[in-house]
Formats: structure tokens, C-alpha cells, sequence
């Protein structure tokens, strides 16, 4: 491609209203545009990658013999109201009406319609496991899209089903899909990890994450060097303590005049005491009744723990007046002495000695709480969310911590769509039975905006080979020049001809802009032809990544790219 005939706008300065690199380089790099909040369009750079990511993408979908499909972007309302999503997708649903009324949404996911394909399409076990995927652009509205096409409101995903007779049949189509996903993100040359992510209601562990490691993440990634143990953040379990915390004697129960001593600080100040030494009670009400939850006052509750561990629907911070009602003084007081309601405390609080809790009366507390002598607990279990060095769940060795950015997500379903869609099929004994599902997603968009956000330096993107809109950027410094424009044209026919993807940046600007835009678009090789090495026969290569730069013969300009690109690292 001829960079003066190619749609690269560059920008020099860095647009205000982007925050990350991915986003900044991304507009700087003339990739994407935006019409509207969380809305892109992609030009011809981005299309490149975007591409490059969708035949990696379909080579291993079709490699698990994934079949590809395409499912209509608007839908209607009817079957997310058997599935009962039509109500409680909340807002992220962009719905609307036809002119005849009835009420549509464009898709933010395909569950529902696939679902109901299947039900009409597949009846005996015989046309089973099935995997169909698609690359399509989703809708959501989000309530913050940010960081460029990373949140954006409508973005290109590739989501695949699958749909097997049995439970075992769904873990081994799972387990491939898990398989392919790997496959995906390494060849992309990303530095990535699978965490455990919550499954909800459904149970078990699986469901997987794909976090690409980046400083700039939305998300944490909790991980343990000693097991290979990976989880995210809200998942991340924290191995129980052995045996009694500390040895000190158990003082007599204090009542603690605290007035207007509401949060940690205030009263740790206030008694001089560290919050390891305070017990947080947090007053929840759910659709079960109104519970206490303790945590030692250094640590946070992990909610989404706390809801799996009972199992409820609704869970959220009580009001005022429900704080009122169940511990008889304002917020700020609430303690587990003498409550009336389930006491659901961390792990870490058993046995825990000489501690500070509220005295469920205004301006009180109480100073040498001991457990299990003060107070009665409901229930022991891991609430609280992991930090940096806690010993992992299951060997015990500190827990480590790296921000990421989810790329990709696999879940087993189950019957959850194919009860509620009545999704069955004749088993081999004529009985009818509900098809198991799973569904797998990798965010495009967001895939390419994670290579750039891991993938970058001060002057720009650096490119994963794999991904790279173009595999070499050809320079030559003064196009004007007679000899060189000739040369420079020779050579970029013959590395076109030899299969390589070259951007010729044949514009008549001065060296010091192409070198910018150059470094700024990350093609991984850039190859200078300036007339003294010309004339020796030597042309200039410089490696975006490490920087290097080495002349080479002219003649072996081929030779040496096809083996840069053929080499895996
Ligand atoms: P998130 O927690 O980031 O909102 P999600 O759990 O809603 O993600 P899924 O429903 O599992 O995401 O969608 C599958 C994949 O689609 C995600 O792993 C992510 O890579 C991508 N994705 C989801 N939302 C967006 C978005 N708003 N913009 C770009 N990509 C997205
Ligand atoms: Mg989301």
C-alpha cells in the first residue's frame, strides 16, 4: 500500500478526552474515529488487525469444528421474555418498537436467539454436540463507555454455543473451547492469563476468564506462583487460618463511651488502636431477611462471596432505617453482640482475641471482644476479598496480584436457556431430554485496544507480529530523489511480490515526520533506503521493539523479513 494513497490520518498531538495508551494511540495511530460515546468507526489500519484477529479467531473456532454463522443483530422481545431477561437486563438493553408496535432490542449477546434456533432445528441425540460461533457486532449501553473501543457501547464480538446430550458431553466441548481460546491469545503474541471466574448460581468452576496482564486493567488478576492457582478478583479464595490467630489473654468485655466514632478510622483513632484489632459489621438486607456480616477492619467484604454463600437473589447494604431497626442505634455502631439476626463472619475472626466492635447503641462500643466468648457467629466462611500476599486456597503459598484486561469468556451454561426456551431433544432410548449448553465470547474490539495497551512504548504502538496491520514499513528518505524513488519502487514490487505486506510511505514529507508516524503505527520492521547505503547496496532495518538497528544487503531484503516473521517470538 501506498501510504499517500491510504486513509492514515495521524494526529500529532494526543487527543484530551482519552485516557489509556490503547485509546490515545489507537486515534493518534488513525485507526479509529468516534461518532458517538462508545461508538467507532474503524478505518483502514484497524481493519487490517481487526481482520489479522478474526481468521486466527476462525482457524481455531474451525479447528474444533466450530461452525460459523451469522444471527440477526435486532430481536425480538418475545423470546427474551421466556427467557426471562426481557425485564431484568436492565438498561444495557437497548430496546425500541417497529411500526407495528412490537418491541425489539439489539442483541448485546445471542443466547436467547440461538437458543430457539436450535429447539426448532435439532431433534434426535444424533445431531449432537453442535458448536456454531459468529463475529458480530453487539450492542450494549453501557453506562460508561470509556477507554476508546475497550467499553465501547457497540463493539464486534465473536460468541459461540455449544450444545451437547449430557453434562460430560458440555465439559469436553468447554474444555476444547478453553483449549482454542489458549491457542488464540498466545499466537496473537499476548501475555495473558485464565482465571477462575464466578459462575453465580450455576456452581462449579466453570467458567474462565482471559485476562490479557496490563497495568491500565479494569480488572485484578489474583494468581499463586506455587500451584498455578489463578482467579479474579471477585472469585479469589483465601485459605482459611490454622489454629488461633494470636496467644494473648482473654480481657474482660468493655463498654466505650465513642461519641459520633462512626467508620474504621474515626474510632481506631479515637481508641488508638490499629483496625486489625476492630471487627466491621455490615448490616445486609436480602430477599432471606436482613443478616450481619463481619470482617476484621483492615480487610473488604467480597459481596459476590457473600451471595454465593447464601445462595440469595438480592443482596444490598441495609438503610438507615433497617440498621436502625436490627442493631437499635444509627450506622456507625452495629456489632455482633446480642444481635437477632444470622451472623455470617470471615474466617479470619475465629477465635480472634481482645477485638473492637460496635455496642449496637449510639456512641458505644466494646473493647475486648472474644469469640467465641462474646459473641455468637451463624457461620464461618472465606468473605472477604483477597490481597496481595494472603496464602492461596489451595497450597497455601502468598497470593499475588496483576491488573488485566478481560478479553475473552467462557462459560457452562447448563439448561439454563434450553429449560426456559424448551431446547430438547430425543435421547437414544426416544426419551426427551433439555440439550446443555455453553457459551463462549472474545471481545474483538477489545482484543486489539489489549495488544496496543501491552504493546506500546513513549512513541507509540509496537505491533505483535501476528496482528501487525502491515508487516514492513518501507522509508525512503527523500523520495524526490530520482535514483532512490526508482529503487525504493523496485524493492517494494519485489517484497509485494514475495508476499509481504509493505506500507511504502512514498509521501513527500520531511524524514523526520515518516520516522514519527512510523514509530507512532508499530509496524515491526521499518527498512530506510537512503542513497549512501543505496549506493552500496545496503539498506537500513530498524526493529520498532527492541529498537535495533543493522543494514543489510539490498538483495537478501526478502530473505531477512520472511525469517524475522517465521520465527514464533
Ligand atoms: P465486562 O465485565 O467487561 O463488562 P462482560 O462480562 O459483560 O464484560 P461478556 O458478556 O462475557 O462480557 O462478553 C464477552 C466478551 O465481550 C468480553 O470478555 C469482552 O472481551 C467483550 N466485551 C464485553 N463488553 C464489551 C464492551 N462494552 N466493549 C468491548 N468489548 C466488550
Ligand atoms: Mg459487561
Amino acid at each position: 500500500m501506498l501510504f499517500s494513497k491510504a486513509l492514515i490520518p495521524t494526529l500529532k498531538e494526543t487527543p484530551a478526552d482519552a485516557e489509556v495508551a490503547s485509546h490515545q494511540l489507537m486515534l493518534r495511530a488513525g485507526m479509529i474515529r468516534k461518532l458517538a460515546a462508545g461508538i467507532y468507526s474503524y478505518l483502514p489500519l484497524a481493519q487490517r488487525v481487526l481482520q489479522k484477529l478474526k481468521i486466527i479467531i476462525r482457524e481455531e473456532m474451525n479447528s474444533i469444528d466450530g461452525q460459523e454463522i451469522t444471527l440477526p443483530a435486532v430481536q425480538p422481545s418475545e423470546i427474551w421474555e421466556k427467557s426471562g431477561r426481557w425485564n431484568i437486563y436492565g438498561k444495557e438493553l437497548l430496546r425500541f418498537k417497529d411500526r407495528n408496535n412490537r418491541n425489539f432490542c439489539l442483541g448485546p449477546t445471542h443466547e436467547e436467539v440461538i437458543t430457539d434456533l436450535i429447539r426448532r432445528e435439532v431433534k434426535s441425540y444424533r445431531e449432537l454436540p453442535l458448536t456454531l460461533y459468529q463475529i458480530q457486532t453487539k450492542f450494549r449501553d453501557e453506562i460508561r463507555p470509556r477507554f476508546g473501543i475497550m467499553r465501547a457501547r457497540e463493539f464486534v464480538m465473536k460468541d459461540a454455543y455449544s450444545f451437547d446430550r449430557d453434562e460430560a458431553g458440555a465439559e469436553e466441548s468447554y474444555h476444547k473451547m478453553y483449549q482454542a481460546y489458549t491457542n488464540i491469545f498466545e499466537r496473537c503474541g499476548l501475555e495473558f492469563r485464565a482465571v477462575e471466574a464466578d459462575t453465580g448460581s450455576i456452581g462449579g468452576s466453570f467458567s474462565h476468564e482471559f485476562m490479557v496482564l496490563a497495568d491500565s486493567g479494569e480488572d485484578v488478576v489474583v494468581y499463586c506462583e506455587g500451584c498455578g492457582y489463578a482467579a479474579n478478583l471477585e472469585k479469589a479464595e483465601v485459605k482459611p487460618p490454622v489454629g488461633l490467630l494470636e496467644n494473648e489473654s482473654l480481657k474482660n468485655l468493655e463498654k466505650v463511651h465513642t461519641p459520633e466514632q462512626k467508620t474504621v478510622d474515626e474510632v481506631t483513632n479515637f481508641l488508638g488502636i490499629t483496625p486489625d484489632n476492630l471487627i466491621k459489621t455490615l448490616i445486609f438486607d436480602t430477599d432471606k431477611g436482613p443478616i450481619a456480616v463481619l470482617v476484621r477492619g483492615d480487610h473488604e467484604i467480597n459481596e459476590i462471596k457473600l451471595k454465593n454463600l447464601l445462595g440469595c437473589e438480592y443482596l444490598l447494604l441495609a438503610d438507615d432505617d433497617t440498621v436502625e431497626k436490627v442493631t437499635g442505634a444509627p450506622r456507625g455502631f452495629a456489632g455482633p453482640l446480642d444481635l437477632n439476626i444470622p451472623v455470617y463472619a470471615d474466617n479470619i475472626l475465629k477465635g480472634a482475641t481482645n477485638m473492637v466492635t460496635g455496642g449496637n447503641g449510639k456512641d458505644v462500643h466494646y473493647k475486648n471482644v472474644n469469640e467465641p466468648r462474646d459473641f455468637k457467629t451463624t457461620r464461618f466462611a472465606d468473605l472477604r476479598t483477597a490481597e496481595e500476599g494472603d496464602p492461596c486456597a489451595r497450597c497455601g503459598k502468598p497470593l499475588h496480584m496483576r491488573r488485566g484486561i478481560e478479553v475473552g469468556h467462557i462459560f457452562k451454561l447448563g439448561t439454563k436457556y434450553s429449560k426456559s426456551l424448551h431446547a430438547t431433544y430425543l435421547d437414544q432410548a426416544g426419551k426427551e431430554s433439555l440439550i446443555v449448553m455453553g457459551c463462549y465470547g472474545i471481545g474483538v474490539g477489545r482484543t486489539v485496544a489489549a495488544a496496543v495497551e501491552q504493546h506500546h512504548d513513549k512513541d507509540g504502538i509496537i505491533f505483535p507480529k501476528a496482528l501487525t496491520p502491515y508487516q514492513v514499513l518501507m522509508l525512503p528518505i527523500n523520495i524526490n530523489d530520482e535514483i532512490l524513488r526508482k529503487a525504493a519502487f523496485q524493492m517494494y514490487d519485489k517484497l509485494s511480490q514475495a508476499g509481504i505486506e509493505v506500507l511504502f510511505d512514498d509521501r513527500d514529507e520531511r524524514p523526520g515526520i515518516k520516522f514519527k508516524d512510523a514509530d507512532l503505527i508499530g509496524i515491526p520492521i521499518r527498512i530506510t533506503i537512503g542513497s549512501r547505503n543505496f549506493e552500496r547496496g545496503k539498506v537500513e532495518v530498524k526493529y520498532r521493539e527492541s529498537g535495533k538497528m543493522e543494514l543489510i544487503d539490498s538483495e537478501k531484503t526478502v530473505k531477512y523479513i520472511k525469517g524475522f516473521f517465521n520465527k514464533k517470538i
